[in-house]
């Protein structure tokens, strides 16, 4: 039988930014319920070392680290529902999500934290070799290729400024774009083509990862777009930088998206136009996406919920005063 749940502070997604949230929350009374989704502890649960979430000296495991924050919002009180969210209602307070599973949540306070997904190519190798020389984030990763061969694949700003990264630590870097121009910036262009660690692999794509199984990657196999021929090139790093995808399906024509359908926000606070409802961690932030930014904004989207709620109970009290 279906349920309404009911709490102060109604959360949607279980990354770092919704447990962050969750943790503040919990902590200052607002019971909150945290809906998981179909990635229960978000993106960090898809990789492995984790080595600049501050705190740990040591390399630590993505995974590990989101049980751990996982338990400890749950230590605080916090109640985690496994459930994915298909429709929201934000005529409120209370504002509504209803459940794939029936069942309906009630929140006074609303935070989103859907995050978002990096786009990936969906060719042979990819998943195999994800973590094993594929990534998607090279402020992640790339500290992990350092003296090694790495390539970079796309050709927007988000390609370019990963390159640039890269070269940090990599003393060759290959960009591979499908087309014969970029898509990025200018500025970030000439950057790209002045450094003389980064070569540009023109009209080529890739078609397949390759190494040995169970192994590690050793190149990438490449058609080109132009002529059809096929070539490898040996690389112990690759990583795919062909755009972000945040989760806002939900949201189209409730609350306001920028132009790549992020989550619109006041400037430096997780506020968006409607009062109570809050959105904190990679669904509104196209530019920093880590970890510990999504906590960051999981914490203020808390503070500015038990705010809301205060100033709302005040009100509220004033008005029955009046009468
Ligand atoms: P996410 O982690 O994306 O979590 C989103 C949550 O929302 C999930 O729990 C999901 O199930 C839930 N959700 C989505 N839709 C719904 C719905 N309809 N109903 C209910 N729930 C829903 N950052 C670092 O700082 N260091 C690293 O080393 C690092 N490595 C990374 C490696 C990889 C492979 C990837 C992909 C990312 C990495 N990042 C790293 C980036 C980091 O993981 C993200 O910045 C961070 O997870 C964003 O947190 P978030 O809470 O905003 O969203
Ligand atoms: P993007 O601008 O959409 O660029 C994606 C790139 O990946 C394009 O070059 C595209 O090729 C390529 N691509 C897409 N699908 C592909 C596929 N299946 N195979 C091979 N290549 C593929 O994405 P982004 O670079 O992540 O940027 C997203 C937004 O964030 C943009 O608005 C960008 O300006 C912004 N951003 C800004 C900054 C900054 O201001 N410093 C930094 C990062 C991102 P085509 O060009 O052929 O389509």
């Amino acid at each position: 039988m279906a349920t309404t749940h009911k709490t102060r502070m109604l959360i949607i997604g279980s990354g770092p930014a919704g447990l962050s949230a969750a943790i503040y929350g919990a902590r200052a009374g607002m019971e909150p319920i945290v809906v998981q989704g179909l990635q229960p502890g978000g993106q960090l649960t898809i990789t492995t070392d984790v080595e600049n979430y501050p705190g740990f000296r040591d390399v630590i495991q993505g995974p590990w680290l989101m049980q751990e924050m996982q338990a400890q919002a749950e230590h605080v009180g916090t109640r985690m529902l496994w459930d994915t969210i298909t429709e929201v209602s934000l005529d409120g307070p209370p504002f509504r999500a209803h459940g794939d599973s029936g069942d309906v949540y009630e929140g006074e306070v609303l935070v989103i934290a859907t995050g978002a997904q990096a786009r990936w190519l969906g060719v042979p190798g990819e998943q195999e070799f994800g973590g094993k020389g594929v990534s998607a984030c090279a402020t992640c990763d790339g500290f992990f290729y350092r003296g090694k061969k790495v390539v970079v694949i796309g050709g927007g700003n988000t390609a370019v400024e990963e390159a640039l990264y890269l070269t940090n630590h990599s003393p060759e870097v290959t960009l591979i774009h499908r087309r014969d121009s970029l898509r990025a910036e200018k500025i970030l262009q000439d950057r790209l083509m002045s450094n003389p660690r980064i070569k540009v692999l023109w009209n080529k794509a890739v078609t397949r990862f390759t190494g040995v199984a169970g192994g590690v990657l050793e190149a990438v196999q490449l058609v080109d777009t132009v002529t059809g021929e096929e070539s490898s090139l040996a690389t112990d790093g690759a990583f795919v930088a062909i755009g972000h995808a945040p989760a806002t399906e939900l949201f189209k024509g409730k609350l306001e998206l920028d132009e790549s359908g992020y989550i619109v926000v006041q400037p430096g606070t997780p506020k968006t136009a409607i009062p109570g409802v809050f959105a904190c961690g990679d669904v509104m932030d196209h530019t920093y996406r880590q970890a510990v930014t999504a906590a960051g904004t999981g914490c203020m989207a808390a503070l500015d919920a038990e705010r809301f709620l205060a100033e709302h109970a005040f009100a509220a009290a004033q008005a029955v005063a009046a009468e």
